[in-house]
């Protein structure tokens, strides 16, 4: 399996390629998450090609950029391993010629003023921006995103059907560890204390979809007895949403989806999580 760095070479390869891509797009550090995606686009298609691309323009000022995991030798073997065909993972300056002066994709600023849009300010226009890049230069026939980034999934299934790309968007599963914990690279920077903070997320996620379950349906008492436990924790958000629209979420809504933020101490490693209630 050959890591590929440069955007020339990826079209060389598809260039002759009479069958179906698949793309997975990440930013690396790979993890079960990130695998799951990658076997489903292995079965799914004759070609995969996994992305690993740490997106400056994703990133606020104040954000882990810098200091996010880079692993990509051990990424490789993964993919490898999980019959990927091709790793591509261009420089910067591959990606970009100059960040400051450059054409945007900018999604609704309904779809970005809330949840992880509202703390995080240009992120989703960084992401559909490279999304659509990825898009442009693959072009793959399906691409896989994991429902851990729900918002983010969202977003660019909405920016397919408005800009008419070609490309089915295929959602994936959270992937879990066995205690409940949702996979993220970001989960590296926790130790022993900050883990048992992180449960948290999905510890709440998990009481609110059992009270659910019971029948309460009001939204404060639901969102409320997460923030009991996610106690302790700098929270971003908890919100309730209707999935097909993102839309808060009304009482006459038949789904809902529960959405967390928060920084973990004593780094402030954000972590989300979502959970279907
Ligand atoms: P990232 O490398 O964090 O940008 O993630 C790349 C893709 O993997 C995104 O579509 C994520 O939603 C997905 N992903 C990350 N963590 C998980 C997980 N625990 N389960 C499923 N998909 C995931």
């Amino acid at each position: 399996m050959k890591i590929i760095h440069k955007i020339s070479q990826i079209r060389e390869i598809i260039k002759d390629l009479n069958s179906s891509i698949g793309l997975v797009p990440t930013m690396g550090a790979l993890h079960k998450g990130h695998a799951s995606l990658i076997k489903k686009s292995v079965e799914d298609n004759d070609f995969t090609i996994v992305s690993v691309f740490v997106n400056p323009v994703q990133f606020g000022i104040n954000e882990d950029f810098d200091k996010y995991p880079r692993t990509l030798q051990k990424d490789a073997q993964l993919c490898e391993k999980l019959g990927a065909d091709v790793v591509f993972a261009p420089s910067v300056d591959e990606m970009y010629q100059d960040t400051k002066e450059l054409t945007l994709v900018c999604p609704p600023y309904s779809a970005i003023n809330k949840l992880c849009g509202k703390s995080r300010p240009g992120h989703f226009d960084g992401v559909a921006t490279v999304v659509s890049k990825l898009f442009n230069i693959t072009k793959c026939t399906r691409a896989y995103f994991g429902q851990k980034d729900a918002q983010q999934l969202f977003i660019i299934k909405k920016m397919v059907k408005d800009l008419n790309f070609d490309v089915e968007i295929v959602p994936c599963p959270i992937v879990r560890e066995d205690d409940g914990l949702a996979l993220s690279s970001r989960n590296s920077y926790l130790d022993e204390n900050a883990r048992k903070d992180a449960l948290k997320l999905s510890a709440a996620l998990k009481y609110s979809k059992e009270l659910w379950q019971k029948g309460i349906r009001d939204k404060q008492t639901l969102c409320d007895s997460a923030l009991k436990i996610l106690g302790g924790l700098d929270v971003d958000y908890v919100e309730i949403v209707n999935p097909d629209t993102f839309e808060d979420w009304q009482e006459n809504d038949k789904n809902a989806l529960m959405l967390i933020a928060a920084k973990i101490p004593p780094v402030n490693t954000r972590l989300i999580d979502n959970m279907e209630l």
